[in-house]
């Protein structure tokens, strides 16, 4: 078995889908880049029967490398992302219901929230519609996100795809654009029973909140020592 840690890891990140109300069935996936290809759910495998083992390794044109089991149906779309887009390193893909909810309206979820200009940088960006199977939806994903601060996307009538540095990355990212589609969306249902708007914000706090969040937020690696001989 290729890739045993990478395998362990997308089998822990996809028991977070179910946990997080992300995903019904078998639906969802994600999927890690691996030299030269990618590892990926099996297709139509529930999550509990899920195993590190079972993850589909295929090429960057989606051809299964040495598996018993079929790839995901979205993995052309994944390998679109990685041939396109070298920075990803991780891609989520969800059905979650606000965020879906959003997508079947087909607009951009709005930035009303400081944790939206925090996380995506502005709107969570609305893709059109595209067909399942083969590289529509990819490109759909590359086209909106290539260049984007926001590392989610909404596609019209569809779902959510994520991208991260890691699979890890990419996963938060589906759990945050799932958790303000929610707060959003419940924002309007009060903006119209109380005859209020729903108060964007300013194109230039959401920049400085982006910065922050992006440069000064968390726990900073310690900062190299000028002098590197002196140790404590
Ligand atoms: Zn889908």
């Amino acid at each position: 078995m290729n890739h045993p840690d990478v395998r362990e890891e997308l089998h822990r990140l996809h028991l977070e889908l179910p946990r997080n109300g992300l995903v019904t069935w078998t639906s969802g996936n994600i999927s890690a880049r691996v030299d030269g290809g990618l590892l990926i759910k099996p297709s139509g495998v529930t999550f509990e029967a899920l195993t590190p083992e079972g993850m589909v390794h295929t090429d960057l044109d989606a051809r299964v490398l040495n598996s018993d089991l079929s790839p995901s149906s979205d993995t052309a779309t994944h390998a679109y992302i990685y041939r396109e887009l070298p920075q990803v390193g991780g891609i989520v893909h969800t059905h979650s219901p606000y965020a879906t909810a959003w997508a079947a309206t087909g607009q951009d979820i709005p930035c009303v929230l400081t944790a939206m200009a925090d996380e995506f940088g502005g709107p969570v960006p609305c893709g059109g519609f595209a067909l399942i199977g083969g590289e529509q939806i990819g490109a759909e994903v590359v086209r909106v996100l290539r260049g984007h601060r926001s590392p989610a996307i909404i596609l019209q009538s569809h779902g959510v795809f994520t991208i991260g540095r890691t699979p890890a990355a990419a996963l938060k990212a589906a759990v945050m654009v799932e958790d303000v589609a929610r707060t959003v969306a419940l924002a309007f249902q009060l903006a119209a029973a109380t005859g209020t708007p729903v108060l964007p914000i300013a194109p230039a706090d959401i920049d400085q909140l982006y910065d922050r969040y992006t440069n000064v937020y968390g726990q900073r690696p310690a900062p190299a020592t000028p002098n590197a001989e002196v140790r404590p």
